[in-house]
């Protein structure tokens, strides 16, 4: 039997939307058909992370509950995190109490802490907290670490994570990303499967957890710093943006100005084992991950 047998994705949305109007301030966009909400749930056996009775899920703005709903009907706990008072209320009336297998906070998906032992994340991003949500997840991760992350995120959004699509699309996000996870591209989802439409299409983007060897030791902190710095001018050489401290390079743990400024003159014409030829005088877009890797461990090592 289905649970829920008389609720599906339409009805949901038409219920919540019977009592206010979707706030864009919210990335109130709501899912109303029925494949993409399937196959946020079915990209997770296919990636061998099915969801059954070990599993809790994180989804983070349910909203209507229509991803809510298929997520319930597997055998997952699940915590869903709604900001929106009216959505929540909402959310009490059409799924009655199922006790410990489904908690529903009123919160902020970015302040306070998750629950310590989520093993999916499955959420339709509300898109403007897109990327301080993937901060929060990467660093959630690192403490409890979890199985598999599906995301419904913007379609360029999706292709700056995955870096996948050219060298337009390597950016701090992506290199972030790389850190920690191996990130897929699933099918793009049209503005129309939504209710109200978004002016942009959409993606399902994953987020596999992986443990980079060459990266046991890295200062992610000084990682995520020196791409961002480099990449804030992406036409100018890496020779010339390093020439610069970094802005925030005080936030880092005993680094300060002087200290930068040494370790660059250190480096600047010696050969680094593993980076491309001359590369102090290639663009930050020529260069892969594990070069930004290598250079953070040469630069902090100096
Ligand atoms: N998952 C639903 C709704 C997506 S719309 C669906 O697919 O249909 C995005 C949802 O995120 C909205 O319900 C919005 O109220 C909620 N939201 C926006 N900002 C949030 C935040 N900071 N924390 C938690 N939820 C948030």
């Amino acid at each position: 039997m289905t649970l829920f047998n008389d609720l599906d994705a339409r009805l949901l949305v038409d219920l919540l939307r019977d009592r206010m109007r979707p706030q864009k301030s919210l990335g109130q966009h709501f899912l109303v058909d029925e494949q993409v909400i399937l196959r946020s749930i079915q990209i997770s056996s296919e990636f061998k992370k099915p969801l059954n009775h070990h599993s809790h899920v994180l989804e983070i703005g349910p909203g209507p509950g229509s991803l809510t709903l298929e997520i319930l009907r597997s055998d997952a706990k699940l915590t869903a995190l709604e900001i929106d008072n009216e959505s929540v209320s909402h959310l009490k009336r059409v799924f009655p109490d199922l006790g410990e297998r489904f908690t529903l906070n009123e919160q902020d998906a970015l302040i306070g802490n998750w629950p310590n032992d989520i093993s999916h994340i499955i959420s339709n991003l509300p898109y403007q907290i897109s990327s301080p949500v993937l901060e929060k997840i990467q660093n959630h991760h690192l403490i409890n670490p979890m199985s598999i992350i599906i995301l419904l995120v913007q379609d360029e959004f999706a292709e700056r994570m995955a870096m996948k699509r050219g060298y337009d699309t390597r950016g701090p996000l992506g290199m972030s990303l790389w850190l920690d996870f191996d990130v897929y591209l699933d099918r793009k989802i049209p503005s129309n499967c939504f209710s109200p439409a978004p002016k942009v299409n959409s993606r399902l983007v994953i987020l596999i957890p992986t443990k980079r060897k060459e990266l046991s030791n890295i200062n992610r902190k000084l990682f995520r710093i020196i791409t961002k710095h480099c990449f804030s001018n992406r036409r100018r050489k890496i020779r010339t943006s390093l020439s610069r401290s970094p802005k925030r390079l005080n936030r880092v743990k005993g680094w300060h100005k002087e200290k930068w400024i040494n370790a660059i003159s250190n480096i600047s014409n010696k050969t680094i084992e593993g980076m491309p030829d001359e590369w102090l005088d290639l663009r930050p877009e020529d260069l892969e991950p594990n070069h930004w890797a290598i250079l953070t461990n040469t630069i902090s090592s100096n």
